[in-house]
C-alpha cells in the first residue's frame, strides 16, 4: 500500500512543475477509473453550476474590473508566482476530470504559471486558497450584503471541491489496484 505520507509529499510537496506532472500522471493512469469508482461527473456538474452562480455574481459586483486594473498597476496583481505554489495535484486532477486542459500557459518568473494573458486563471476549479481570497480592495469595494454573498458563494464551492478533493484522496491511500496502476511503468 502505498504510504500515506509520500502520497502526501507527491500530492502537496515538491515544486509547482512535479505536482503538475503528477497530476496529469494520475489523469492518464487512473482518470476513467476515477470517474466511474466516484461518479465524481455529478459532483463536478454541481460544482460547475455552483462556479456559475460565483461568477456571476463576481460579474454583478464588477470585481474584473477591479482585479483588471490592479494588475496593470505598479504592484500588479495577485496571481504571483508564489500564488502558484498553492496548486496541489488533486486540484489539477479535478480540473482535468472536469475537461480542462492544465498546462503551464505563463513563464514570466513574476506571475502564476497558470495566468493566461488571454484568458486569466485556467482552472475551472481553483485552488482553495485563491478561490477563497478576497483582497484589502475588493473588500473595500465590495458592500456589506455583496461580500457577505459573495463568501456564501465561494463557501459553496469550496465546500464541494474539499468533498471531492478527501473523496479522491481517500481512494488513492486505500486502493491497492490504482495504486499499482500508478506505479506500473507503462
Ligand atoms: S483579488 Fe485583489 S489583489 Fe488580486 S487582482 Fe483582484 S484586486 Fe488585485
Ligand atoms: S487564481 Fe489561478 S492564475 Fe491566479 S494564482 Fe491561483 S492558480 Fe494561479
Amino acid at each position: 500500500m502505498v504510504n500515506r505520507i509520500i502520497l502526501q509529499e507527491k500530492i502537496y510537496g515538491g515544486t509547482v512543475e512535479s505536482r503538475l506532472a503528477f497530476g496529469l500522471l494520475l489523469f492518464r493512469k487512473l482518470g476513467k477509473l476515477l470517474a466511474e469508482l466516484t461518479g465524481i461527473s455529478v459532483a463536478l456538474d454541481r460544482m460547475r453550476t455552483q462556479e456559475k452562480n460565483l461568477a456571476t455574481h463576481m460579474q454583478d459586483l464588477l470585481l474584473g474590473r477591479v482585479c483588471s486594473s490592479c494588475a496593470v498597476s505598479d504592484s500588479g496583481g495577485c496571481c504571483s508566482r508564489s500564488m502558484a505554489g498553492e496548486t496541489d495535484s488533486l486540484t489539477i486532477l479535478i480540473n482535468l476530470l472536469a475537461g480542462v486542459d492544465v498546462a503551464q500557459v505563463n513563464y514570466s518568473p513574476a506571475e502564476c504559471c497558470y495566468l493566461s494573458a488571454a484568458t486569466g486563471c485556467i482552472f475551472t476549479f481553483k485552488p482553495i486558497f485563491c478561490l477563497n481570497y478576497n483582497c484589502h480592495r475588493i473588500k473595500v469595494q465590495v458592500n456589506g450584503s455583496g461580500l457577505r454573498q459573495l463568501e456564501k458563494l465561494t463557501a459553496v464551492l469550496l465546500g464541494s471541491q474539499y468533498e471531492v478533493e478527501m473523496l479522491l484522496f481517500r481512494l488513492l491511500i486505500t486502493n491497492e489496484s490504482l495504486q499499482k496502476k500508478v506505479t506500473s511503468g507503462d
